[in-house]
């Protein structure tokens, strides 16, 4: 099938952006179009990253998108961040996770809570895409919650700090060339900038996923890893509170993200409906295939205009984490539910490669339960409401 040219717009939506806001559009799916679709279900049923497209984002401007240009960033909205994130899903969650990681977990808390020393060093080459970063805050044994983490950094009396500890489940771990890693320190959970060749430090890819197979996943081991404070420490991040910002930024970019990768596969499914005859006529003239047609068209439609506001009430400066736990929960949800129904109107090519489908299916599964489970930003949105948190 050839990619199309056009996101799905039932409601106008694209005469709600500025100017800024379709051009980034558009040069994301012209380059998802060109660079990601004819390669990514290879890359994808072989396990491999297509490292190869990271200086290409670079150049575009995809990295760090919202940070000043002062950085070599490109100093965009959030809704033209948001907007982004759509179209490099619509190819595939393992080049919108990449970029998330990038972005919102590497270089936004570099931004946010780093030295001046830190982000000269570090912002202007994550833009470029010369260097690689990743986030580590899960562990083995603590994924919901964080504030369990077993990782240790100790201080040493020479203004060096010493971590222990392991990480989990680590997008862009063993391609990094920096990780931030979130350990319990004895003022609290602090952050660290370990730079991969540090002794004693070691990432271990993850192989055998089902989904985001196209992205790099990592264990990574802290055995006395020792670092230089005004290297490493990022001064301002004091608390679990500065992870979890950086989490907030991230969902934000998720709950636009799913939906691309939902409108690849309602595209899809209409235009095999159109064309695929049985019983005389194209299945798409048959009611049980329109109605999935106006469930899909109309969910998508729906988070579309949520992540819109959402992503206006973020330029204005007026978002709330729950909010974001709103867009997050409700678009990986849907684009899930699309994923399925298109799915099943591809018949028994709905499981093939040389559709989108599966591929989106699957790597959803892991959206769903990343960046805080569905689980845990329903009763976000329900300690919200009622005022009681029902999680701890
Ligand atoms: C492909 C992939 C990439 C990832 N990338 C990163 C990364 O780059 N960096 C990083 O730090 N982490 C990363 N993660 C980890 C991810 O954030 C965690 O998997 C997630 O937070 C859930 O943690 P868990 O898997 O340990 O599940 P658990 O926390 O063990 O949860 C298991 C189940 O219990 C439910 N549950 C837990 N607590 C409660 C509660 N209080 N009430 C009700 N239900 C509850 C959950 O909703 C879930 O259904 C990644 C994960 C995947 C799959």
């Amino acid at each position: 099938m050839q990619p199309t040219t056009e996101l799905t717009d039932y409601m106008g939506i694209k005469s709600l952006l500025s100017d800024e806001e379709k051009l980034v559009q558009q040069t994301a799916r012209e380059f998802v179009n060109r660079e990601v679709m004819p390669i990514i279900d290879s890359y994808a049923q072989e396990e491999k990253f297509p490292a190869h497209l990271v200086k290409t984002m670079g150049g575009l401007g995809f990295l760090g998108p919202t940070l000043p240009e002062e950085y070599g960033c490109a100093g965009l909205s959030n809704v033209a961040y948001g907007i982004l994130m759509y179209e490099l899903e619509r190819g595939d969650s393992a080049i919108r996770s990449f970029a998330s990681v990038q972005g919102s977990l590497v270089m936004y808390p570099i931004f946010t809570y780093g030295s001046a020393a830190q982000k000269a060093h570090w912002l202007p080459k994550m833009a470029a895409g010369e260097a690689i970063g990743c986030f580590g805050l899960t562990e083995p044994d603590f994924g919901s919650n964080p504030a369990g983490m077993r990782t240790r950094a100790v201080r040493n009396s020479d203004a060096t700090w010493t971590i222990n500890g392991a990480k989990m489940w680590i997008t862009n771990g063993s391609i990094a060339d920096v990780a931030v890693v979130w350990a319990m320190t004895e003022d609290g959970v602090r952050g660290f900038l370990v730079p991969k060749d540090t002794p004693g430090f070691t990432s271990v890819r993850m192989k055998g996923k089902w989904s985001l197979r196209a992205s790099v996943t990592s264990e990574l081991i802290l055995d006395n890893v020792v670092v230089a404070e005004d290297e490493a420490m990022l001064p301002l991040a004091k608390g679990l509170k500065a992870p979890l910002s950086c989490l907030t930024q991230a969902r934000y970019g998720i709950a636009w993200g799913a939906l691309g990768a939902a409108d690849n596969c309602y595209q899809t499914a209409l235009a095999y409906a159109l064309q695929r005859v049985q019983f005389d006529r194209p299945i798409a003239g048959f009611q049980l295939q329109q109605r999935k047609l106006a469930e899909m068209v109309t969910e998508l439609t729906k988070g579309q205009l949520l992540v819109l506001q959402l992503g206006r009430l973020k330029d204005a400066g007026t978002y709330t984490p729950a909010q974001v736990s709103m867009a997050k929960m409700n678009n990986v949800k849907v684009a899930m539910d699309i994923a399925h129904m298109a799915r099943t109107m591809l018949g028994a090519n709905g499981i093939m490669g040389e559709y989108p489908i599966m591929r989106h299916a699957n790597n959803l599964e892991s959206v769903y339960t990343y960046e805080g489970t569905h689980d845990m930003h329903t009763l976000i949105i329900g300690q919200e409401v009622t005022g009681i948190a029902a999680y701890r």
